[in-house]
């Protein structure tokens, strides 16, 4: 706990949201199709730990980025599986029997690497172009698995390059490659593919396990998203001041708004250094009472500046800085040409989170 415990913006992530979204996700399996919960990135910036707690109930594994992610779990007490995605190296192998945690073997090497007794899923490149087995020789791959024995498979995976994308002929490529790794590992292993995308619009992927991402968060990355998943991150600040300004005065750096007539703006304590972009200057609202008021002029490090018009408001009145129908981080992303995902995880570690 810091001197102060007051920072001057928070994030709140909604429980009943998170556990809404993962029941709304797993409406459409097949009974018997395990799940995982992508909790990597501190679960795209809403805290894993707290994230894990919150929907461990509806999810058979959970799945993160490296070790250290992993690590954490296992010191906040969380006994689930837990699979790691990244690759494993000299530092890191010793964790895995450590702390119960199951490895991905993305190339050759890390099947010798891997310590006595370590558990692991094989990835297929079946066409992301990332880690993973490239696909040319599977027959290859069955062997390897045959002679490690040392270690335990314990699934055959491989990601999607483009399932958000609809039926395009790349994700129909990658469903060709993965018949082929059915067919050479169904019913020996378990097999997983579907990411959040793959799992909302290609039940033909979901095979024995899928991955839920982004959309357990409240983003529908498909071409049609569905009204039922809803963010569950809610971004909060407060007026640090509210101030008169005369027609034509400009706020922000480089002038570059104007007052439109005499009245109120209000600064807010959130900028760019906790993550809300500065490309944002000028884009979106932010709600304080009810009511939508524009940001205007530059975002700044620290601050954003919002203008009330008529409208005047107490120093401490709180503001959503992003999360409402009209600022979440779908929109944000849409605003400046990214994607939720990194807007979720570009908000900086040192805003506080609060499950609510
Ligand atoms: C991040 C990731 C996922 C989850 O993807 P979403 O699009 O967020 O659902 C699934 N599988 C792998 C291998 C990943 O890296």
């Amino acid at each position: 706990m810091a001197d102060y415990p007051f920072y001057h913006s928070h994030i709140e992530i909604s429980r009943d949201v998170l556990q809404s979204n993962a029941r709304y996700l797993h409406r459409n399996l097949k009974s018997g199709t395990r799940s995982v919960a992508v909790i990597k990135a501190d679960a795209y910036g809403h805290g894993a730990v707290e994230v894990a707690r919150t929907v461990g109930d509806l999810y058979d594994m959970f799945a993160v980025a490296n070790v250290t992610e992993a690590v954490a779990l296992r010191k906040a007490g969380i006994t689930h599986p837990i699979l790691v995605f990244g690759v494993p190296v000299p530092q890191t192998v010793a964790a895995y029997p450590a702390y119960d945690l199951e490895a991905v073997v993305s190339s050759d090497e890390h099947f010798d690497q891997l310590q006595q007794g370590t558990a692991y899923h094989v990835e297929i490149d079946s066409g992301m172009g990332r880690l993973g087995i490239r696909p040319d020789d599977l027959e290859r791959v069955r062997k390897r698995i045959a002679s490690a024995g040392r270690i335990t498979c314990k699934g055959v995976m491989t990601h999607f390059a483009s399932a958000d994308e609809g039926d395009g002929v790349y994700m129909q490529h990658q469903i060709r490659v993965l018949a082929q790794i059915r067919d050479m590992f169904g019913g020996q292993f378990p097999l997983h593919a579907a990411n959040s995308a793959a799992s909302l619009d290609h039940p033909d992927t979901h095979l024995d396990m899928v991955r839920h991402g982004i959309a357990l968060y409240g983003y529908d990355p498909t071409p049609e998203p569905s009204e039922q998943l809803r963010p569950a991150m809610k971004w909060r600040s407060w007026v640090a001041q509210c101030k008169y300004i005369h027609k034509g005065d400009s706020l922000s750096y480089g002038a570059t708004w104007q007052a439109p007539e005499g009245g109120y703006y209000a600064v807010i304590p959130a900028g760019y250094a906790d993550g809300y972009r500065r490309n944002l200057s000028g884009k979106l609202p932010v709600r304080i009472d009810g009511r939508w008021y524009p940001q205007v002029g530059r975002v700044t490090m620290d601050y954003i500046m919002v203008w009330l018009g008529g409208d005047r408001y107490a120093a401490g009145t709180e503001v959503l800085v992003m999360g409402g129908e009209k600022n979440h981080a779908g929109i944000m992303a849409d605003a400046i040409g990214t994607i939720p995902y990194e807007i979720c995880c570009g908000i900086h570690t040192k805003v506080p989170r609060r499950m609510v």
